[in-house]
């Protein structure tokens, strides 16, 4: 037999007994490699042209578990639209294990798709193609456009169908993640009051994201600020692309701050901060403006399942303090998401720091102007950059009335750049290599999963893909995926 394409280290299986059940994947009738990606191959130290073919099939579909793999389904709890489920854990995935990428950060090698678990409840433990695939594009988009995210290996046919309303044909993604440790992860243990696990768990995400805490005094609190801050800074930047994740449940909330779980996700055609897709968000908990609020409220139940960690002992004076000083990281968070939302919102402005109560009341009243007169906000931030170098006519043919953006451009232009000339071509690239031509647009996302599902054309898919890896270029191949689908088709938009 032939060396394992992967060099496997497995933490998780080894340091963390009780936490997982070891599984194996089920196997599928006639796997084909649909989706594979050789420079996340690459960056995996992973030979390409090894996995690109009958190999990698087998291995990305679960029929061959490479050498050195220790697979198992992680328990996580969660969450869900508020209410809480003591078990959840992987209940159709399962990680085949932890490889050392070329710039030394340990990534999981997850599979998605593979099979019934001994957490998977009433589930199948299966995919079907369409989803797996809408991972890969949304992934891979956010990826392009600078958003920690996890990342899209492979997507394997499986050669059977999966029941949902109808036949589907199945597949399985490779997924690839700092880590898949959730907030979630932490309120399975917490909720069963095993503290000492808890705190092993806590041990192994320091060791994994901020081993600079390892060993340090105070560290259970410095690592819930630590996840705080990442998860600010993740919000503010899917907030300044419009993106929707649609399912922000504590076990969709990672410790590592990369974006996780492309379910019922969405792109925002018009600015509209009550915009919800999800079919099963009936009460807009996870709406477009709420997001920021639902991850503070994510992380004040990871707060909960530290509280004990961070007092030391059993006592109701240290558990005081602790609340104290947990309240104060979960209170702090509106200013660091705040903070990071300004500094993102000044990059696509084109402006250099300035005063910030009033760059930040520039930036909410264009997304006012946006919103007022149902602007795409793609377009609009787009169409900006144009603006900045003195063609103001593409962002003005963007509102009903040309004139409307009149006082709030003329603001923008006077805020100017310390004595810099405010047209400037400069400014206009800057604001280019920030602020998207091209985003997984909601119905050309369909179209390409449409017909790889219904018709076995992948050719589509493969399109949109290579437009979402570039998408601050504007090239005749980028522009038919510039266009908004219209209000009429967005209205309708649902997502599952
Ligand atoms: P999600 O909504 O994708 O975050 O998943 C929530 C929970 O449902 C997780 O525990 C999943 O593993 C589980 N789950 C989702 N789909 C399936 C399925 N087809 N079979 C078994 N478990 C599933
Ligand atoms: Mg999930
Ligand atoms: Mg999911």
């Amino acid at each position: 037999m032939a060396a394992s394409p992967f060099r496997f280290d497995n933490t998780y299986a080894r340091e963390l007994p009780g936490f997982y059940a070891p599984w194996k994947p089920a196997s599928v009738p006639s796997p084909s490699l649909l989706f594979f990606n050789p420079e996340l191959a690459l960056e995996l130290g992973l030979d390409p042209e090894l996995l690109n073919g009958p190999e990698g099939a087998a291995i990305f579909a679960g029929n061959r578990v490479p050498e050195g793999a220790e697979p198992l389904a992680q328990a996580y709890a969660g969450h869900q639209f508020g209410a809480f489920s003591p078990q959840l854990g992987d209940g159709r995935a399962l990680l085949l294990g932890e490889v050392i990428d070329q710039l030394g950060q340990r990534r999981d090698i997850m599979l998605k798709g593979s099979g019934r678990t001994p957490f998977s409840r009433g589930g199948d433990g299966k995919a079907a193609l369409g989803p797996m695939l809408r991972e890969v594009l949304i992934a891979e988009a956010m990826h392009a456009l600078g958003i920690p995210t996890t990342r899209a290996l492979a997507v394997v046919g499986t050669g059977e169908p999966v029941y949902r309303q109808q036949p589907l044909p199945g597949a399985v993604l490779t997924r690839v993640a700092a880590s898949h440790l959730r907030v979630g992860t932490f309120e399975f243990f917490s909720a069963r009051n095993e503290t000492q696990r808890v705190r092993q768990l806590a041990e192994y995400a320091m060791a994994r994201h901020d081993p600079d805490l390892v060993g340090t005094a105070d560290r259970y609190l410095a690592l819930l600020k630590r996840v705080a801050q990442r998860q600010a800074a993740l919000i503010a930047q899917w907030m300044n692309v419009g993106f929707i994740h649609g399912v922000m449940n504590t076990d969709n909330v990672t410790i590592s701050g990369e974006t996780i779980d492309y379910g019922p996700c969405a792109f925002l055609e018009a600015y509209n901060p009550d915009a919800v897709f999800s079919s099963i968000d009936h009460g807009g908990r996870y709406a477009y403006g709420n997001q920021p609020l639902i991850a503070r409220w994510s992380l004040a139940r990871l707060a909960e399942t530290l509280l004990p960690l961070i007092a030391g002992e059993d006592s109701q004076g240290a558990l005081s303090k602790a609340i104290g000083q947990a309240t104060e990281v979960i209170d702090a968070f509106p200013e660091w998401y705040a903070a990071a939302l300004l500094k993102g919102q000044r990059e696509k402005l084109g402006l250099q720091a300035g005063d910030d109560q009033e760059d930040r009341a520039l930036a909410a009243d264009w997304l006012t102007l946006l919103h007022e007169y149902g602007v795409d906000f793609t377009l609009g931030w787009r169409r900006l950059a144009a603006a900045a170098a003195g063609d103001e006519m593409p962002l003005r043919s963007l509102f009903p009335d040309p004139q409307a953006p009149d006082a709030w451009l003329a603001r923008w232009r006077s805020r100017g750049e310390g004595g810099q000339a405010a047209e400037s071509a400069e400014r206009a690239g800057r604001m280019r290599r920030v602020n998207p031509a091209v985003i997984p647009r909601n119905h050309r996302v369909e179209e390409a999963l449409s017909a790889a599902s219904e018709q076995g054309d992948l050719a589509p898919f493969h399109r949109l893909l290579t437009a979402l890896r570039h998408p601050y270029d504007e090239t005749q191949e980028q522009a038919e995926y510039t266009e908004p689908a219209g209000a009429e088709v967005t209205a309708c938009y649902r997502t599952f």
